[in-house]
């Protein structure tokens, strides 16, 4: 399969970190906000590049300095050894040492089948909220429009709120 496709010619390493643009004005015409329809358009890219056919997704996260970092699975034969869609790109995040600050998952079942988002699993919120309660995840939900919402609505209950608000930030990790 890998031998059908030469990455270079593809520009794979784009797939990896890229800039992206700050478009907040000037786009009258978006219906998203544009960090949030960059995200989708990244993430849907990577998946329609790597998974051309059959079933895939990808994720797409935000740096404060703007860059996007995007990842796969990883396969393997063992399920117990499966680590979700955005891990990749969080680690990535951690190299360059910057905060994240938006993350979005998407996936389709058929190469022909539309993309639909994937709210974080408990896991990668857990690994998200290292960056604060304000990074933003895009939601599963039954409309169409892309919807994103803080960690801290997504889990407003979170364990450490029983020792401080924002342990990273104590810890200097956010910052
Ligand atoms: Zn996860």
């Amino acid at each position: 399969m890998s031998e059908e496709i030469d990455p270079q010619d593809f520009g794979v390493s784009d797939f990896s970190i890229t800039d992206g643009d700050e478009c907040g004005e000037g786009h009258e015409g978006h219906e998203a906000n544009p960090i949030h329809r960059d995200l989708w358009d990244a993430a849907t890219a990577l998946a329609e590049y790597r998974y051309p056919r059959g079933g895939g997704g990808a994720a797409a996260l935000r740096t404060e300095s703007g860059k996007i970092l995007t990842s796969v699975s990883p396969q393997t034969h063992h399920d117990g050894t499966h680590l979700c869609m955005e891990v990749g790109a969080i680690l990535e995040a951690h190299k360059i040492a910057e905060a994240v600050t938006h993350s979005i998952c998407v996936a389709r079942e058929t190469e022909s089948a539309p993309f639909g988002v994937l709210t974080p699993c408990g896991i990668c919120q857990e690994r998200l909220r290292w960056w604060g309660p304000e990074v933003e995840a895009a939601i599963t939900h039954e409309g169409e429009d892309l919807r994103f919402l803080p960690l801290a609505e997504l889990g407003p209950h979170w364990w450490w709120h029983r020792y401080g608000v924002n342990p990273s930030k104590e810890r200097g990790g956010a910052e």
